[in-house]
């Protein structure tokens, strides 16, 4: 927290306004949409619950499909099913990680031809960096298939200058406590279209219609975000770039603190602006033995929490028998990648140890020296 946030919360307590409407739901709204240019914006429960409304509204329904990128959180896939449509997984490109733009166009090619178009395809900004977004949406015009952005992890990213959440009609954003800002737990929906908004903020807040009796027409969801949640995040959205700032200089830290040590820091497509949310390193398996659960696990006894890389979903024993179109480019970003500590609050202190730790851990099982 920066110290803001328990300012408004203060104002939401003396004031009473203590459940789902409020000044602080108008201000953090309005704050976030002057920040994404002048998007509309709608503050909810989680990123989960606004890919839901999203997915809805686009009129995603039973036995429809819905492409998305494999390599990424179950939050970005769960809504799909949700919706009783079916996920239909496609890999990424090495750049960024993200969706492979000439996959996508292979694929709905080839699903044109079958008749068989998805509804909707999410582009998912993993890890704080952005997909090549003017590409996939170019390719989602030329066959007539919607665009979501699943923004939740690149929030203060951009692409060509622009802010993240702004090249689809619709984007999601995540306040989920390991996001880059927080709201403890929350989301947003994006949008371009305002009716699109009111009609999502309706199903959002249990479909009631606009009359005093309890009227509803269709179902809804109690996806809202309270009044008091969302004094936190205007205090947070006040301090992204500083975040951002805090999380790069994190990375570039890592990056030259463990050089010539066979972890790489991950690429900064030439597009955009990473946020760095993550500081994600890969474990070059020419110059080290290391793995990445190797390395978490030699972490944790030092008391150093690290995370592996998304496991992808067409591995998930869920989406076992789903589509998946490639897979091998994920699969290889999920065997080398992990995510280091990446909190704006760590110290040098703190960089040193972890650095120390990470070094120590790769000079213990060297690479055999090549022949
Ligand atoms: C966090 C996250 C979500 C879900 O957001 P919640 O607020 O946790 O529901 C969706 N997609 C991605 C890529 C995420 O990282």
């Amino acid at each position: 927290m920066s110290g803001t946030e328990l300012q408004y919360v203060k104002e939401a307590f003396d004031s009473n306004w203590l459940s789902s409407v409020g000044p602080n739901l108008d201000a953090f709204e309005a704050a976030m949409s002057a920040r994404l240019a002048g998007r509309h914006a709608l503050a909810v429960s989680s990123g989960t619950a606004a890919l839901h409304l999203i997915l809805r509204y686009l009129g995603v329904g039973a036995g429809d499909r819905v492409a998305v990128s494999t390599l990424t959180f179950a939050g970005s896939v769960f809504p799909i099913l949700y919706q009783g449509a079916i996920p239909v997984f496609l890999d990424s490109e090495t750049e960024s990680g993200n969706l492979d733009p000439a996959l996508v166009e292979e694929y709905l090619a080839a699903a044109q031809r079958r008749g068989r178009l998805p509804r909707a395809l999410i582009a998912v900004h993993l890890y704080g960096q952005h997909c090549d977004i003017d590409s996939i949406a170019q390719i989602c015009r030329n066959y007539g298939v919607a665009l979501v952005e699943d923004a939740a992890e690149s929030l203060g990213a951009t692409y060509r200058g622009r802010q993240t959440a702004t090249t689809a009609d619709f984007a999601a954003l995540s306040f989920n406590g390991n996001k880059i800002i927080t709201t403890t737990g929350g989301g947003m929906v994006i949008a371009r279209d305002e009716n699109a908004i009111a009609t999502m903020k309706k199903w959002a807040n249990q479909a009631r219609e606009p009359a005093i009796e309890y009227r509803h027409s269709e179902v809804g969801y109690n996806y809202r975000m309270s009044n008091v949640l969302a004094g936190i995040g205007r205090g947070q959205l006040e301090v992204l770039d500083d975040r951002v700032a805090a999380r790069r200089r994190v990375a570039m830290q890592y990056a030259d603190a463990l050089e010539g040590t066979g972890l790489r820091l991950q690429n900064e497509a030439a597009w955009g602006t990473h946020s760095r949310w993550l500081t994600v390193m890969y474990l070059d398996p020419a110059e080290t033995r290391v793995k990445p659960l190797d390395l978490v696990q030699s972490l944790a006894a030092y008391d150093i929490e690290a995370r592996p890389v998304w496991r992808p979903m067409h591995q998930q024993e869920l989406f076992k028998d789903a589509e998946s179109i490639g897979g091998a480019v994920a699969d290889e970003l999920f065997a080398t990648g992990i995510c280091l500590p990446s909190s704006s609050s760590l110290t040098d202190a703190d960089l040193d140890r972890v650095i120390s730790a990470v070094r120590e851990t790769l000079a213990r099982s060297p690479v055999e020296a090549p022949l």
